[in-house]
This record gives structure tokens, sequence and C-alpha cells, in this order.
């Protein structure tokens, strides 16, 4: 967790530096708030949340008078973190309560790390003393079974997959079968994230849905949002929160882009906590998703 938080602070630390420079400026005239406003735009961080933002550090600012560096760090932090909400609850449900196994499913557009997102949180649970079963439902991208089934065989669950171009539903359907049948702790399940149509993905993970539902609850739907794609990635949230309801957010490859303030963006947007994010590819390379260790790393 210490190397993943010095690999966030890393690809953040641009914008929170940025912001603090600005913030110090000896007269904040006009031109230096559209400043700090363009530095939170070109983060992702939105209009709404930026004007809000940009208003009450006005505000806090003038109250303020003269500013130590100190001062402006605490206050940026403070205002940062009401919009990145502290009050969610950010824990991933893979728990149902009852005798059966937790069922999570993974859904997003291809490409954003969902299969690799299934992984790697196998892996945490599996470190954790769970059994998983994953279940192969993107029976869309030809090598994707293969590889949940790779990762499945390096952290050790087993994976329940279908013939290629098979019935996505219907895998589901036996994983979690396999999953009671097995007594195992927790089900995942990778889905297909094809966008051309909308009726047809909203026909498909309804599906998926139905039928997991049939075993009992579905404990938590992650929708994996890749952080890079900015505003497209809102759009397709919007799509698939029209289609099932999201239960919490992972955003992905975190370490390849400044643009954190998607964050926030995304939270606004669907009204759903990021609960896990991704920094890397290896097996290690994802975390819980913690508001104060995030602005940390931005202003630090
Ligand atoms: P899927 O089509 O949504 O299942 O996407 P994959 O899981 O196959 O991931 C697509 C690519 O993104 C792969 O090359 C992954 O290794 C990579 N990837 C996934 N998560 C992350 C991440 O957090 N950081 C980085 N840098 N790459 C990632």
């Amino acid at each position: 967790l210490v190397r993943l938080r010095a690999r966030l602070a890393r690809s953040q630390n641009t914008l929170g530096k940025g912001l603090l420079t600005l913030l110090s400026r000896e007269h904040l005239d006009e031109e230096t708030w559209e400043e700090i406003e363009d530095t939170l735009l070109t983060a992702d961080v939105g209009v709404a949340p930026t004007q809000e933002l940009v208003e009450r550090l006005r505000e806090r600012v003038r109250v303020l008078g003269t500013r130590t560096p100190d001062e402006l760090r605490a206050l940026l932090r403070e205002e940062l973190l009401a919009l990145l909400r502290t009050d969610f609850d950010r824990a991933v449900k893979t728990e149902s309560g009852l005798d059966t196994p937790g069922v999570v499913m993974v859904v997003g557009v291809n490409g954003t790390g969902k299969t690799t997102t299934t992984g790697k949180l196998a892996r945490v649970l599996v470190a954790d003393g769970r059994s998983v079963v994953l279940g192969a439902a993107d029976t869309f991208r030809a090598a994707a079974a293969d590889q949940l089934q790779t990762w499945g065989e390096r952290v050790g669950a087993r994976t329940v997959r279908g013939p290629e171009g098979g019935d996505p539903a219907s895998i589901a359907f036996d994983a979690v079968k396999e999953g009671i049948a097995e007594g195992a702790d927790v089900v995942l399940i990778d889905t297909a994230g094809r966008l051309h149509t909308k009726t047809g993905l909203m026909d498909e993970l309804g599906k998926v849905k139905r039928v997991v539902e049939k075993h009992g609850p579905l404990d938590e739907v992650l929708l994996v949002l890749d952080a890079t794609t900015g505003q497209n990635g809102l759009v397709q949230a919007r799509v698939f929160a029209e289609v099932v309801d999201i239960t919490g957010i992972v955003l992905t490859k975190l370490d390849g882009t400044a643009k954190g303030g998607i964050v926030i963006a995304v939270q606004r947007e669907l009204g759903v906590p990021v609960k896990l994010i991704g920094l890397g590819e290896g097996a290690d390379d994802l975390a819980p998703f913690e508001p104060e260790a995030f602005v940390d790393a931005l202003i630090d």
C-alpha cells in the first residue's frame, strides 16, 4: 500500500502543487482564480464541482486575509475532502449475510480493465483467506475467458467458463451455482462491455443480473472506468448506470494520468462512491480508495 501511495502521489502531484502555487500568489486577482479554475477543469474535476470549490476557496481565502503556506494547504485539503465525500461507505460488499457466497458483478466498457480488476480483486480476497469462484461471462472478447482463467490459476480461484460466444447469463448462472456447491465465500463475475447499442447492453447485463438473482441477492455491482478517458468515461458511466444499479466504482489506470479530478466528477455523476483504484497492471496494483490518502498525494 505504501508503494501504491507513492505511485499515486507521483501521478497526481502536479495538480495539487499547481493549485497551491496559484493560491500562494500575493494578489489573488480574477485572472488567478481563472487559472485555478482551468487547473481544476484540466484535471477533470468537472464544471459544477470546480465552480463550487473555487467559490468556497475564494470565500475562505477572503476571510483568512494573509495566508501562510500551511494554512493554504490545510484549507485546500479540507475543501477537496468535502468534495470527495468522506461520508461514503467504500467497503466492497463481498458477503451475502446468508449461507451462500457473496456475489459481485464487474461491468464496464471493454479495455477499461475489467478482467484485470476482477483478477486483482480475487487476489486480494484469496490473500484474505476467502475462497473465490470466477465467472467468465465476458464471452464477447475472445481472449477474456483465457485471461481470467490465467488470473484464477495465479491467485488460486476456480474459473467457470463457457464456449466462446456463449450465453453470458448462463455462465454467470453456472458460476454462482458452482460457488454455492463448493461453499465458496465469493463469486466474482466478469461481464462483456460492448457499448455500441444500449439496448443490447441493457438486455445482456439485465439478463446476467436476473439469472444471478435466481440464486440470491447480488451484493455488489462494480463499474470499472478508465481514468485516462476523462469526459468520455463519464458518458459511459451514465449509460451503465441506466442499465444496472451500480453500487461502486473502480477507477483504473490512475497511474497513467495526472487527471485525478475524475474521481470527484464520477462520484458526482453517479452518486456512488469510488471504492477501488487501479495503479498499474500488476497483481498488487489495486488499492482501496481512501480520500485522505488521495488528497495527501495531491498536495503533500
Ligand atoms: P477489459 O477489456 O475491460 O477486461 O480490460 P483488461 O482487463 O483486459 O485491461 C486492458 C488493459 O489495461 C490491459 O493491458 C491491462 O493490463 C491494463 N490495465 C488494467 N488496469 C490497469 C491499471 O490500473 N493501470 C494500468 N497502467 N493499466 C491497467
